[in-house]
């Protein structure tokens, strides 16, 4: 079978390099690729949301399934689209896909669903919202533990987390008087602010079965100790302590089992990657959000450590089989990937540079460097993007994977290239 995954960060190159190992899989696609897929698949020029030239392609060349990364592509239908032209496709349709393509409706499943989650009110309008600010916080200088965030997709960037209320108003301004985010302003969610560790537990579910995968832990500010402005995700590793083997059936009940059966009352049966983002509060763990695909970089560690034939899993839920699947086998080693960033990143930053030492990483065991924002310019691999490159290593012990990932990273160089530090040291703060 030939397999086309659509995307071109190193979510995607996890994927592909993932799928390439299936015996059934003769060929994978990635659609547009970067230059690691470039090595372990073969690379389309095709954007990620040119759904007629995707259909096309698939079409011609005999692509048996096609496996969808990043949410923007889902929010806009491809799912619906390949449907429509008799092609299997592994993702939710659009409108399953508002779990994330709208905060304001993933909270209203929440709620109908009784999902533990922050309180929260959902405004159309900068006056109202600013009305229930000054209304509920008369008091000058007192905490404001509220969120703000614009309904859309706003690639990370939507959401403010509020302490004093100047923070809260100037989100709101933000948001629906200067629209920084579109059209994804056009409602403002305002919710409680809570407290704790986050963690992100993975569940791939045909609307009936459910499938959670190894729990893991992003790191999205961009410097240690979390400090710094949010970004995609500076690294994560897997499992995590974070989410006790005693949390996770409890996690499953609560959380996802509800969550499933609510989107099917609702009329949109859920079909692909449910992410739930947590986050463990001293009431136990709460819903932050809801991403309807792998997380990137979460995908990397947790893919490293799959030894069940990921094309049999992914078919299985296209096809509505996944409750016949064998419960998943994994790599007992826990992964660490550590994100290597542009100079500048999440600010502006340049591309362009030489990335060397890629093939002295890549010959240590037990690593894998995934390619995110690189390209190939002649035979020399070169910047591309803010997230380079998510640098993976398997070890006994986190501590090990660790240190093997950074090992790795110290052999990879580019101009201005740097990473967080303290990848993975969070799991050494077990919950009691
Ligand atoms: P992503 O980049 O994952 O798509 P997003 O834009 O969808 O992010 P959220 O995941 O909802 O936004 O929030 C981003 C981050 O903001 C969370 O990881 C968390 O650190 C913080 N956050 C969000 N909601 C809350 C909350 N209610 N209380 C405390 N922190 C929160």
């Amino acid at each position: 079978m030939n397999v086309l995954v659509i995307g071109n960060g190193g979510r995607e190159h996890a994927l592909a390099w993932k799928i390439g190992q299936s015996s059934r899989v003769d060929r994978v696609f990635v659609a547009p690729g970067n230059a690691g897929t470039a090595l372990d698949a073969e690379n389309v020029d095709i954007s990620p949301t040119d759904f007629p030239q995707l259909i096309k392609f698939a079409k011609q060349n005999d692509i048996g399934l096609t496996v969808v990364g990043p949410e923007a592509p889902l929010v806009a239908g491809v799912v619906d689209a390949f449907q429509d032209a008799g092609l299997k496709v592994f993702g939710p349709n659009k409108a399953a896909a508002q779990m994330e393509g709208s905060k304001a409706f993933c909270k209203k499943i929440l709620r109908q669903a009784d999902v533990p989650t922050a309180e929260y009110r959902v405004f159309r309008d900068a006056d109202s919202a600013t009305r229930y600010i000054k209304d509920r916080f008369p008091h000058e200088g007192e905490d404001v533990p509220v969120v703000v965030k614009a309904d859309g997709l706003a690639a990370g960037k939507g959401v403010t987390v509020c302490h004093k209320a100047e923070d809260a108003l100037e989100a709101i301004h933000q948001i629906a008087r200067d629209k920084i985010f579109g059209d994804a302003g056009n409602q403002i969610v305002i919710e409680e602010r809570l407290d704790g560790q986050e963690a992100s537990v993975l569940a791939i579910t045909d609307g009936q079965a459910i499938v959670t995968l190894a729990p893991a832990q992003d790191h999205k500010p961009a410097f240690d100790n979390d400090e710094g402005p949010n970004t995609g995700g500076m690294g994560a590793y897997s499992p995590t302590p974070i989410v006790t083997e005693r949390m996770l059936p409890e996690i499953n009940e609560r959380v996802l089992v509800p969550t499933v059966h609510a989107l099917k009352r609702s009329r949109r049966p859920f079909r692909g990657v449910l992410y739930a983002g947590l986050i463990m509060t001293n009431q136990g763990p709460k819903v932050l959000e809801y991403n309807v695909r792998l997380g990137d970089p979460e995908c990397q560690p947790i893919l490293m450590r799959l030894k069940t034939d990921l094309v049999d899993i992914l078919e299985a839920t296209v096809d509505g089989r996944l409750g016949e699947i064998e419960p998943l086998q994994w790599d007992p080693r826990p992964a660490v990937c550590v994100v290597m960033a542009s100079d500048g990143y999440p600010g502006d930053y340049t591309k362009g540079h030489v990335i060397r030492g890629l093939s002295e990483a890549a010959e240590m065991p037990d690593v894998k460097v995934f390619h995110a924002g690189t390209t190939l310019k002649g035979s020399d691999v070169v910047t591309a993007g803010g997230r380079v490159l998510g640098v993976t290593a398997l070890g006994d012990s986190i501590a090990t994977a660790k240190l093997n990932a950074y090992t790795a990273v110290k052999k990879i160089r580019w101009e201005g290239a740097w990473c967080r530090k303290d990848i993975s040291d969070k799991a050494q703060i077990t919950p009691s």
